[in-house]
């Protein structure tokens, strides 16, 4: 199984995942919006029992956004890296983080209906309002 490397911007934080997402996809809702910076997330879902911190593990900060929702940043450079469901362990690792191709490409686009009015999407990708009906 191929390993991907990833870091964050001020390189304090190293991970690596294997390069096997369950899927990989961008949300557009206005949090992920937020979280990222960008006006969109491109983000791969993977088990986070299979997501390992290489270093930097004292330089993540998390932020609860939800009940069930962490999300992990650094704290020296800002840069968004991943989510992390507190019921299931499922993690969206932020594929700009990857230093490495995962071998899979983008297949869908979540939460159009809450894209910034200013977004075009260029693709020919599925598109669902929400959560896709079977997630
Ligand atoms: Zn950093
Ligand atoms: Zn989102």
């Amino acid at each position: 199984m191929k390993i991907l490397k990833g870091s964050c911007l001020c390189g304090q934080v190293k991970i690596e995942v294997p390069d096997r997402f369950e899927y990989i996809g961008s949300c557009h809702c206005s949090e992920c919006r937020k979280f990222s910076g960008a006006a969109n997330a491109t983000a791969g879902g993977i088990d986070g029992a299979l997501l390992n911190m290489i270093s930097g593990g004292e330089s993540l900060s998390i932020y609860r956004k939800s009940e069930n929702t962490e999300l992990a940043f650094c704290r020296h450079c800002g840069s968004s890296l991943f989510s992390r469901k507190r019921d299931s362990g499922l993690c969206n690792l932020r594929l700009g983080i990857l230093d490495d191709a995962p071998t899979q490409q983008p297949t869908f686009h979540i939460f159009v209906a809450s894209k910034a009015p200013w977004e075009d999407i260029c693709d020919d990708l599925p598109r669902f309002d929400g959560l896709p009906p079977t997630r």
